[in-house]
């Protein structure tokens, strides 16, 4: 990634929006070493696409950052003041690239600190730009190793939560790669289909796509929502409900969804091979990049 603009967010000021948000420069020490985000990965983000200087799913994201601030008992995000930084972000960023992304981060603040959060909204250009067409991804199952309540039995584990804590989504992904693969589906230690490390899945199944609810403790893809958008208008049929291994292995076509890749289509799972639509992934590709907000 290559940091472009940040934007700091003084989250114990109250009051006017200059007076909480500063631009500072992208590479400046801007967190101290005490940050609970730096020390626990206490916290939460958002990732969000950038288009032509316009934050795709905006409101979206921002219902997911308060929702994950909410299982983590953190202050509720001041809503106005975090969509006033992202907006600005991407502003500046619109004058630099057309295509890029903010990740705006909410930390339980510095452990040496007043209990005030930090908050900051990172501009960033992808290292690497998507192929276009991007290529279809080989998939691995992997367990995530709870079961499919957990987020009911056990919200302390923070599942469906966008916590600052990915490292094991990064260890799946790596896992993935010893295994020939390039992304992962995890799976609950009860046989239900779940998500990616940072993606939603969709699958083609007897002509409707399908996707995992989030009471299975997962993130509420802002990208599958408006991929569904997209497919209901065209009259094709939308289902989110729980999908098993062998549904899920039985489907016709899968996709990946995430702000950052869009749809990537997926070309098999454990070896077992899926159509590739092409023509579908690049409708669904166009239609998630001409979305105006
Ligand atoms: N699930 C997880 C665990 C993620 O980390 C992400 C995105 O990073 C997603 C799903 C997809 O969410 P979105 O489409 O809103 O980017």
């Amino acid at each position: 990634m290559q940091p472009l603009v940040l934007y700091v967010l003084d989250l114990a000021a109250d009051g006017a929006f200059e007076r909480c948000v500063r631009r500072v420069e992208a590479r400046d020490a801007v967190l101290s070493v005490t940050d609970l985000s730096a020390t626990r990965g206490d916290g939460v983000f958002e990732t969000v696409v950038v288009i032509d200087g316009t934050p795709q799913a905006l409101e979206e994201h921002l219902d997911r950052f308060a929702r994950s601030a909410a299982l983590l008992d953190l202050p509720e995000p001041r809503r106005d003041l975090w969509r006033h930084a992202v907006l600005t972000a991407a502003a500046d960023l619109g004058a630099l690239r057309p295509r890029a992304a903010i990740k705006f981060v909410l930390s339980r603040g510095d452990e040496a600190g007043d209990g005030a959060g930090t908050g900051w909204a990172l501009g960033f250009a992808p290292s690497a730009p998507p192929a276009a067409p991007p290529a279809p991804i080989d998939v691995v199952l992997l367990d995530r190793g709870y079961r499919h309540d957990v987020a009911q039995t056990s919200p302390w584990l923070l599942q469906g939560a966008k916590t600052l804590s990915y490292a094991v989504n990064m260890a799946a992904l790596r896992e993935a790669r010893r295994r020939g693969a390039q992304d992962v589906v995890f799976v609950s230690s009860d046989g239900f289909v779940l998500e990616g490390p940072t993606s939603t899945l969709i699958a083609r199944i007897d002509g409707a796509y399908v996707t995992p609810p989030t009471d299975l403790g997962i993130l509420p893809g802002t990208t599958q929502a408006d991929v569904f958008a997209g497919l209901r208008a065209w009259g094709e049929q939308v289902a989110t409900r729980r999908l098993s291994v062998p549904d899920l292995l039985g489907a016709d076509a899968v996709w990946l969804c995430s702000s950052t890749r869009g749809a990537a289509a997926v070309r098999s799972i454990d070896g077992t091979p899926f159509t590739v639509d092409d023509a579908l992934t690049a409708r669904l590709r166009d239609h998630l990049d001409a979305r105006k907000k």
